[in-house]
């Protein structure tokens, strides 16, 4: 983390995780175990029909809420989908872009991700764009190029004005919801690649500003080496953020004093 240069962020993914009647206890718990979170921005990103629930349960707390998609074109007919403007509406943040189980499940491309990415930020969204390499990929040892063909893929045409607000996560698919956390280093080398990109695409005050987070199967016990790395600033966290416990311990991990 680099609290001087830019914001630390916990972000959660619930997923298709939890009921909507569940959100409130699950906020009750969460504030008092992390009663003043001054260091770091959470954020809880759940389905969109529990962004209500979540925005009300979260009201009087400095959690935001997100949510885990969104659809590229302003409105019309695509039955089934949520626009920017519908987020915005009730009071939406955060939105997760190009997770790697909608580009698996959902035929998500770099095209569509690039495409969201943008309605996103037109709309004042913050997206959270998630990039990552596959096991293959990493023991192909391409992992390094393969990251730098997704955030510029993602990146295209994105002017860099609005580029401060992207927060990347970089998540290697092997260790989402495996228990196979990517070591600090690992995650870290990564992470400084993925800076090192964006100071080239963008320049060196854009790239020393923007929130870089590391997800995959992080937790309560890998968490406070992970936050320990300078280019790691946060964590987008999916099985760990559904237990208050684990997820407050996380943020307590990223929101101790000092730089
Ligand atoms: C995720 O889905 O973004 C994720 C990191 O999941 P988990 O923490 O469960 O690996």
């Amino acid at each position: 983390m680099n609290r001087k240069y830019r914001k630390t962020i916990i972000a959660g993914n619930w997923k298709m995780n939890l009921l909507a009647s569940q959100v409130k206890l699950f906020a009750e718990s969460l504030k008092t175990l992390v009663p003043k979170a001054k260091w770091c921005e959470t954020v809880v990103c759940v389905p969109y029909v529990m962004i209500p629930a979540a925005l009300k349960a979260f009201k009087d707390s400095r959690v935001a809420v997100g949510a885990e998609n969104v659809n590229e074109n302003p409105k019309g007919a695509y039955t089934g989908e949520v626009s920017t403007a519908m987020l915005t509406d009730i009071g939406a943040k955060y939105v997760i872009i190009g997770h790697s189980e909608r580009r698996q499940y959902y035929g998500e491309t770099d095209f569509s991700v690039n495409a969201k990415l943008k309605a996103a930020l037109e709309a004042g969204l913050s997206p959270i764009l998630c990039v990552g390499e596959s096991l293959q990929q990493r023991e192909m040892d391409v992992t390094n190029e393969f990251i730098t063909y997704q955030v510029k893929a993602a990146l295209a045409d994105i002017p860099v004005e609005k580029i401060r607000r992207i927060v990347i996560a970089y998540e290697p698919i092997w260790a989402i919801g495996t228990g196979k956390t990517a070591t600090s280093d690992q995650a870290e080398e990564v992470c400084g690649e993925i800076r090192a990109l964006i100071r080239k695409l963008y320049g060196a005050r854009v790239a020393r500003a923007v929130s870089i987070l590391y997800g995959g199967s992080m937790n309560e016990k890998n968490a406070a080496e992970l936050l320990s790395k300078p280019d790691i600033d946060g964590g987008l966290i999916g099985g760990a953020s559904l237990v208050p416990e684990k997820f407050a311990a996380i943020i307590n991990a990223a929101n101790q004093d000092g730089e």
